[in-house]
C-alpha cells in the first residue's frame, strides 16, 4: 500500500516531560487506523504532530512524501492537506451552518463564492444537514454539529483525516449518526486516523488497531488479532476495562 502518512522516530517532549518516545506509524493511502489508549498516553498530542500543531523535538513525518515545513504558506497548504474533526466541535458560532463549511475554500483556497456554495451543500448533504444549512450551530444537537465539523473539514478536500475522540462530548443517543458518517467515509476511502473509545467502530471501520500506552506504540494489529488476542499485559488491561 502506498504511504500517505509516516512518521518515522518521532520524539515529542513538554520541558521534562516526554510525550511520544520514538514512533513510528505508516498511514497507507485509503487505510483507516483507530488509535486507542489509556488517557494520557499520547494520541492527541500524536494528531496534533501530524497536523503540526504540535512541533516535535526529533524524528520526521511527511505527508504524501513532502516533509511538513515548519511555517508560513507551506505549513498552510500542507495543514489544509489532513483536515482535523476534534472533541469539541469549535464551530464558529455566529455564522450559519453553511458559512462554517464554506469560509475556509472561500478564504483560504479562494474558491468562488457559487462553486464554495454548491460544494457546501453537497457536503451537508453527504453527511445528511442539507435542511439545517441556514440554521445557527446552537440550534442544532451535539451530534449535529459534530457532522457539520466533519463536512467542513472535507470542504478544503483533504488528503486524510484526523479525528480526535470525536464523540466522546456526545450524548449517547447521538454517537451513532457520527460514526455512521465517519463508517461511510471510511468506505469511500478517506484515509483516516482516528482517536475513539468506539471499540464497534474500530471492529467494523479499522484496518488497524494502534494501541498506545505511555507515549508509545505498543500493539499495531489488525483489529481481529488486537481485540480477540492483545499481546502485552498493557493492552489486555486497558481492554478489561472498557469492554
Ligand atoms: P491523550 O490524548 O492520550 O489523553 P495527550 O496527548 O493529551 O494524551 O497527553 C499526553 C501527555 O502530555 C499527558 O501527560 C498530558 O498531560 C501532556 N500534555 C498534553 N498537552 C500538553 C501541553 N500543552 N503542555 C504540557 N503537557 C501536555
Ligand atoms: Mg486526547
Amino acid at each position: 500500500m502506498e504511504p500517505l502518512i509516516v512518521l518515522d522516530k518521532v520524539n515529542k517532549h513538554f520541558g521534562s516531560l516526554h510525550v511520544l518516545k520514538d514512533i513510528e506509524l505508516t498511514v497507507g493511502r485509503g487505510e483507516v487506523v483507530v488509535v486507542i489508549g489509556p488517557s494520557g498516553s499520547g494520541k492527541s498530542t500524536l494528531c496534533r504532530a501530524i497536523n503540526r500543531l504540535e512541533p516535535v523535538q526529533s524524528g520526521t513525518i511527511t505527508v504524501d512524501g513532502r516533509p511538513l515545513p515548519a511555517e508560513g504558506r507551506a505549513l498552510a497548504r500542507l495543514r489544509a492537506d489532513v483536515g482535523m474533526v476534534f472533541q469539541s466541535f469549535n464551530l464558529f458560532a455566529h455564522r450559519t451552518v453553511l458559512d462554517n463549511v464554506m469560509l475556509a475554500p472561500l478564504k483560504v483556497r479562494r474558491r468562488p463564492r457559487a462553486d464554495a456554495e454548491r460544494r457546501g451543500r453537497e457536503l451537508l448533504d453527504r453527511v445528511g444537514l442539507l435542511d439545517q444549512a441556514d440554521k445557527l450551530p446552537a440550534q442544532l444537537s451535539g451530534g449535529q454539529q459534530q457532522r457539520v465539523a466533519i463536512a467542513r473539514a472535507l470542504a478544503m478536500e483533504p488528503k486524510a483525516m484526523l479525528f480526535d475522540e470525536p464523540t466522546s462530548a456526545l450524548d449517547p443517543e447521538m454517537i451513532n449518526e457520527v460514526l455512521e458518517v465517519m463508517q461511510q467515509l471510511a468506505e469511500e476511502g478517506m484515509t483516516m486516523v482516528v482517536v475513539t473509545h468506539e471499540m464497534g467502530f474500530a471492529r467494523s471501520a479499522a484496518d488497524r488497531v494502534v494501541f498506545m500506552a505511555d507515549g508509545r506504540i505498543v500493539e499495531d494489529r489488525v483489529p481481529e488479532d488486537f481485540f480477540t488476542d492483545p499481546r502485552t499485559d498493557r493492552a489486555r488491561d486497558f481492554l478489561s476495562k472498557i469492554l
